[in-house]
């Protein structure tokens, strides 16, 4: 399923479903970020359902479409990323009466535009372009995976979200839990942003951990109270979106109007977001002739998204040596003319002095935990990541 605030219309769905339905691990899927009818957040959820009667189900489904997930066709969601458009959303909803999944087509869809003649064709299906996220989550083969606690608020809470203080401090420190808090920021990245029903999401490499961090958090007496909630199993933090890293020459920098950095390499563009930190600093100090190793989304432009560098070579900087007397720093008289101070014509042989670079030398960097994609995994909690990249 895809569209709307999609985790909390499955969460709803499965509170409908009849008695004769049984509900398996639910999942979370993130998708290509630069799709042209992206939701907020790009995620698609699916559930696997058992049943003695699927005919029942369908005629179940084919009623909770229409009556629930239906009218939510067309509403424009709102986002704290003003500078993208948003699409009204289309949500889709899908039906396999097997099992099914594809590693290829799954990727394909993390890191291309796809459309619904490259998916296999469901039992039954509804709706339209969400049709397509919803197909890619039936299809994850879930080789790796992470967890995420969803909480929902009560329809009548409109202020600020309220949450304990002290239980998310314990969950951050919980062994297991991750993207919980920004340390650069200090705040905490359980809340989305913004206007929406989730109040709040807690990350974790492992089922039992997320099930825990959700009850510490719930019952804590500064909570607010919640509709209801559900551990999905989610691609988030896999780096499943990624391919091999692709290695470019520096030719030249460009500082784009509004912070963001172009490297351009001898063979690429790699596009390093203001909001990277790191990453964004480092490009802007990188030289002609620097080697450096990427891994991001190509963008429909074409240019590489950085979401994880390190640096292969520096060139050393160049400068020419002092005058011993006057300190000042000497110039080159011609090709093969040595050089010579301009303010008490001292002169030498010809010669540059190199002072090596103080950016850090093959090591991956990535952006604040704030600023990264939900696909990508963190470096600081998984070393995995070095075997990954
Ligand atoms: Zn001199």
């Amino acid at each position: 399923m895809q569209g709307g605030c999609t985790t909390e219309v499955l969460f709803h769905l499965i509170q409908a479903l009849p008695e004769h339905v049984t509900t398996g691990q639910t999942r979370l899927v993130r998708l290509w970020p630069f799709a042209q009818q992206r939701t907020r957040g790009n995620a698609a959820v699916a559930v696997e359902l058992n049943t003695e009667d699927e005919e029942g189900l369908l005629v179940f489904l084919d009623n909770y479409w229409r009556n629930s997930i239906l009218p939510l066709k067309g509403i424009v969601q709102t986002s704290q990323h003003s500078d993208r458009e948003q699409f009204p959303s289309d949500p889709g909803m899908v039906w396999f009466s097997e099992s099914i999944s594809d590693p290829d087509i799954y990727r394909k869809g993390l890191r291309q535009e796809i459309n619904l003649q490259q998916l296999p064709i469901p039992t039954k299906s509804w709706g339209g372009h969400g049709r397509i996220g919803a197909t890619l989550a039936v299809l994850w083969p879930v080789r790796e995976s992470t967890f995420e606690a969803i909480a929902w608020r009560e329809p009548s809470a409109n202020e600020l979200r309220q949450l304990d203080k002290h239980a998310i401090e314990h969950i951050d420190q919980m062994e297991g839990t991750f993207l919980c808090r920004d340390d650069r920021l200090g705040n905490s990245l359980l809340a989305p942003r913004g206007v929406s029903p989730v109040l709040f999401g807690i990350r974790a490499w492992k089922r039992d951990v997320a099930m825990e961090a959700l009850q510490v958090l719930l019952d804590a007496p500064n909570t607010e109270p919640v509709i209801g909630s559900l551990v999905f199993e989610t691609n988030q933090a896999t780096n499943d979106h990624l391919d091999y890293s692709i290695e470019g020459r520096v030719e030249r920098i460009e500082v784009l109007r509004g912070g963001h950095t172009v490297i351009h390499a001898s063979e690429q563009r790699f596009l390093a977001f203001k909001e990277s930190g790191q990453i964004a600093t480092i490009s802007q100090q990188l030289h002609e002739g620097d080697v450096i190793e990427c891994k991001g989304l190509v963008a429909p432009d074409n240019s590489i998204h950085v979401e994880f560098m390190r640096i292969q070579e520096l060139v050393p900087d160049k400068h020419r040596p002092s005058c011993p007397t006057c300190n000042k720093s000497m110039t080159s008289m011609g090709k093969h003319q040595g050089l010579r101070c301009k303010k008490c014509g001292f002169k030498m042989d010809d010669g540059w002095v190199e002072t090596p670079r103080s950016l850090p030398l093959k090591q991956w960097i990535q952006p604040p935990a704030s600023s990264r994609r939900h696909l990508a995994k963190p470096l600081d909690d998984d070393s995995s990541i070095q075997n990954n990249l």
